[in-house]
């Protein structure tokens, strides 16, 4: 029997990569999406990507009251399905591109599928401080996430002082979502300016329980318990970022919120090219990347913008492209 070679394979099943499906199903591309599997990296990593660890989504145009990130995630999947995209529930881990196709991709499954395009849509994930006591007590559930919404509503955060890391609108996000259970949320920010926009300030600001620790950086996690079995956090050690002064800040969950790096490992090894900051360098206006027939969208292409929105529309313009690549050499 002949070896199936897809037209376009789509790897990640975040907004870039469904509108890159729903695109190219409506062209009778035959996508095939590969989602991925769940899995703690330390933290969780989810088919349908960040949106499915975010409560509300509210700058999306055409939803005037918000919509759940999950629930919008599944809206786009089932749009995608319902054109005839297939679901491939495996990660890549290794990629072989031959420029101008095709492509050759390996699973966890020990699977190996051929496209004639592939579009690269896995996004990014969550960045951690980098402190062995962080990552200990992440791993072990002890009280410290890069997902406030995932685990901030455990009954052990309830009624705590709690603090989240960073100074971005992902950090304004989290606080303010944990200014519901805590008794007060820290904000923790290396600077004495915030970098998130105006209206999440001042979201966070308003809530009589929050409040920014100003030049401080995290310089340790402290734990009571034993550690393997029943540890937790106490504590957080801060570093004064001016003067280098320590104190200590009592306090049950650290929830790190200080950016993202883009979900690129499986690519190690190809003659793909990166930016300085580790995203997948695109061709001007266009989602090619130096290798013919490979194309990229969303968040693992764009270190800039990096929205829900901004991804879709990646997403469309990477399957238009494959579309136009694909027809010129008369596979489409
Ligand atoms: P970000 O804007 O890159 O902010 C990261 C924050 O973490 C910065 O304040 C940074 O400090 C701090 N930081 C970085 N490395 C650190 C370290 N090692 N130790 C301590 N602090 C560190 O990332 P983001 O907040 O995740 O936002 C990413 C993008 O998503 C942005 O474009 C944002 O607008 C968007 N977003 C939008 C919404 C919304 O509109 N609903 C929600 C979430 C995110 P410095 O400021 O000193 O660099």
């Amino acid at each position: 029997m002949a070896e199936t070679i897809h037209k376009l394979v789509i790897i990640g099943s975040g907004p870039a990569g469904w509108t890159a499906a729903i695109y190219a199903a409506r062209a009778n591309l035959d996508p095939v999406v590969v989602v991925g599997v769940p899995k703690q990296d330390p933290g969780p990593v989810l088919p349908g990507g960040q949106l499915m660890l975010t409560t509300e989504v509210e700058n999306y145009p055409g939803f005037p009251e918000g919509v759940a990130g999950p629930e919008m995630m599944m809206k786009f999947q089932a749009q995608a399905e319902r054109f005839g995209t297939e679901i491939l529930g495996e990660d890549i881990t290794r990629c072989e591109f031959v420029p101008g196709g095709p492509h050759t991709l390996h699973t966890s499954e020990g699977r190996a599928i051929r496209a004639h395009a592939v579009i690269i849509a896995t996004g990014a994930t969550a960045n951690w401080i980098g402190l062995e006591s962080e990552m200990r007590l992440a791993r072990a559930g002890g009280g410290v996430s890069a997902c406030a919404v995932c685990d901030g509503a455990l009954p052990f955060f309830r009624n705590q002082p709690l603090a989240v890391v960073g100074g971005g609108d992902t950090a304004m996000e989290e606080a303010t979502y944990l200014t519901k259970f805590a008794s007060t949320v820290h904000v923790i920010h290396r600077r004495d300016t915030l970098r998130a926009s105006k209206v999440m300030q001042e979201r966070l600001l308003s809530k009589p329980n929050a409040r920014v620790e100003w030049n401080k950086a995290v310089v340790d996690c402290l734990s009571e318990g034993e550690v393997g079995k029943n540890e937790k956090l106490r504590a957080v050690v801060l570093e004064d970022t001016v003067t280098g002064e320590r104190s200590e800040l009592r306090v049950k969950g650290l929830f790190v919120a200080i950016g993202h790096t883009p979900s690129t490992k499986f690519l190690r090894g190809t003659a793909l090219e990166f930016d300085d900051k580790g995203y997948i360098s695109l061709a001007t206006r266009h989602s090619h990347t130096n290798i013919d027939g490979v194309f990229a969208a969303g968040d693992v292409a764009d270190s800039e913008y990096r929205q829900a929105v901004t991804a879709a529309g990646m997403g469309c313009a990477a399957a238009l492209d494959a579309e136009r690549w694909l027809g010129r050499k008369g596979l489409a």
